[in-house]
C-alpha cells in the first residue's frame, strides 16, 4: 500500500525583489494515528449505514458522523449491495486519495512552496486522527509545521464518510465528496503561518491570559483575551475559505450576518467570564454560517476581489446578483449591490472570474500584512463598489470603537501594574 509520494515541482520565488525559478522536492506522507483504528472505523461504518438506511437519525450519531452532508443519493448504493468495506480498504483509499489531492493542490497554489522560504525540500505530513476526540474535521498544525514542513490533521471519520464510503459504493474517485475545499483551506493556512500572521495575536492571548489568571479581578472582561484572536482569524480563516472557493459558481450574500459581525465582536470584547467568552468565540465566530470569522472574512476577501473586477470594465456585464423573485441585476453597475443589500435579507451573486480571483489572492498575500491592513483594504473596496457603511462587515471606524471600548476597560484594571508591564500590554492592544 502506497502511503508516500515524492515529486519535484518548479515555482517562482521572490529573491530580493527579483523573481527566481527554483525546483523543490516534495514528499507527501499519509500517517494513520492509533487513535483512529479498526474499531473506530468499524463503528463509524455502522453509524453511516444506519443513517443512510433510515435505522438511525442523523442527529443521533456522534459528532461529525452526523455533520457530513450528502447531497447525492448514497442510500441507494448502500441498500442491498456489497458487504461493508474493511479497515485495510479504508487505509488504501484514504492514502491514495490524499496523496493525489495533495500533489494537485500544491501544484495549483503559487504560494505554499514559495512561502516555505529558502527550502528546496518540503515534507507534507497528513495525519489521520480521531476527529471526535480532537473536536475537529481537519486542521493545519501550527506547532508541527515549519518552513520545510507542513503538517495537516484530518479526521478518520471525515475520510470514511466522504471518501471511503462513496468510493466503495460508487466505484470511482470523486473529489467533490471530501470537498477539495477542505484540504485547500487547510493547505492555505501554511502560507499565513509562514508569513507569521498568527504569532502576534497568539502571543497577546497567552500574555493576557497569564496576567488575568494571576489577578482574577472580578469584573475584568475576559472576552478581551479572544478579541484579538478573532480579529486575526477574520483575515486568516477568511483568506483560507476564499482560496478554497476559486471555482465556486455563485456565492451567498447574507446581509444580516454581515451587519451583525461588528456587533458580535463588540459583545465578545465585553464578556466578563472566560469560559463564556471562549464558548462565544466557538459558537458565533468559528462556524461556517452566521456572523462567523469564516464567512465574514471570506466575504471581505470577495468584496476586495469585486472591487478589482470593477476597475476592469469588461466584467460589468458578467457578474450578476440574483435578488429572490426579481430579475438578475448587474452587480458592478451603479449602486445595484448596495441597493440589493438594503432591500433583501439574502441573495446570490456570481463569483468573480478565476483570473480576478488569482489577482485578489496575490494582493492579499503580497500586500496585506495583518488584519488592520485587511480592514482598511476592505473598506476602500466597499467605497469603490458603492457599499455604504451600514452594509459593511467591519470598517476602520467601527474597529477603532471596538478597540477603544476594550482598551478603556482594560486601562482601569491596569492602573496598579508597573510601567514596563503596562507598556507591554498596551503595545499588544494597539
Ligand atoms: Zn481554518
Amino acid at each position: 500500500m502506497q502511503t508516500q509520494k515524492s515529486f519535484s515541482m518548479s515555482c517562482v520565488r521572490d529573491n530580493a525583489g527579483k523573481p527566481e525559478n527554483i525546483n523543490v522536492n516534495v514528499e507527501v506522507s499519509v500517517l494513520f494515528h492509533v487513535e483512529y483504528g479498526k474499531r473506530e472505523f468499524e463503528a463509524d461504518m455502522d453509524n453511516f449505514i444506519k443513517v443512510h438506511t433510515g435505522q438511525m437519525k442523523s442527529k443521533d450519531t456522534p459528532g461529525e458522523t452526523a455533520k457530513i452532508p450528502y447531497n447525492r443519493d448514497i442510500t441507494k448504493w448502500v441498500i442491498g449491495s456489497k458487504p461493508k468495506p474493511d479497515f485495510n480498504y479504508f487505509k488504501k483509499i484514504t492514502s491514495e486519495f490524499l496523496l493525489r489531492m495533495s500533489e494537485q493542490l500544491l501544484k495549483e497554489d503559487p504560494y505554499i512552496i514559495p512561502y516555505s522560504e529558502y527550502c528546496k525540500e518540503l515534507a507534507v505530513e497528513i495525519n489521520i486522527v480521531n476527529g471526535l476526540l480532537r473536536d475537529c474535521a481537519a486542521q493545519h498544525d501550527n506547532e508541527g509545521s515549519s518552513p520545510g514542513k507542513m503538517v495537516i490533521e484530518i479526521s478518520g471519520t471525515l475520510c470514511s464518510g466522504r471518501m471511503v464510503l462513496p468510493q466503495y459504493y460508487l466505484g470511482k474517485f470523486d473529489y467533490s465528496f471530501l470537498g477539495l475545499q477542505i484540504m485547500k483551506h487547510e493547505f492555505r493556512h501554511q502560507v499565513e503561518d509562514m508569513r507569521k500572521l498568527y504569532e502576534r495575536e497568539y502571543r497577546a492571548e497567552d500574555k493576557l491570559e497569564k496576567w488575568t489568571d494571576a489577578k482574577e479581578k472580578k469584573g475584568f472582561r475576559k472576552g478581551l483575551l479572544f478579541l484579538y484572536t478573532a480579529l486575526a482569524d477574520t483575515f486568516t480563516e477568511g483568506i483560507a475559505n476564499f482560496c478554497s472557493r476559486e471555482y465556486t459558481q455563485k456565492l451567498f450574500i447574507n446581509v444580516g450576518w454581515m451587519r451583525d459581525y461588528a456587533e458580535e465582536l463588540f459583545k465578545l470584547a465585553t464578556i466578563e467570564d472566560k469560559a463564556e467568552a471562549r464558548e462565544f468565540l466557538i459558537q458565533w465566530l468559528n462556524v461556517e454560517k452566521g456572523p462567523s470569522t469564516y464567512y465574514c472574512g471570506q466575504m471581505m476577501c470577495f468584496f476586495i476581489g469585486l472591487a478589482i473586477a470593477k476597475k476592469e470594465k469588461r466584467y460589468e456585464q458578467t457578474i450578476k446578483i440574483y435578488p429572490p423573485g426579481k430579475e438578475p441585476l448587474m452587480a458592478l453597475a451603479g449602486t445595484n449591490l448596495n441597493d440589493a443589500m438594503n432591500s433583501n435579507k439574502a441573495f446570490n451573486i456570481d463569483n468573480i472570474p478565476v483570473e480576478i480571483h488569482k489577482e485578489t489572492v496575490a494582493l492579499l498575500t503580497e500586500k496585506i500584512r495583518d488584519y488592520r491592513d485587511f480592514i482598511k483594504k476592505y473598506e476602500s473596496s466597499c467605497k469603490t463598489l458603492g457599499i455604504k457603511e451600514d452594509n459593511m462587515i467591519l470598517d476602520w471606524r467601527t474597529f477603532q470603537n471596538i478597540k477603544k471600548e476594550a482598551i478603556k476597560h482594560y486601562q482601569e484594571f491596569v492602573k496598579d501594574r508597573d510601567d514596563k508591564e503596562k507598556i507591554i500590554l498596551a503595545s499588544m492592544l494597539r
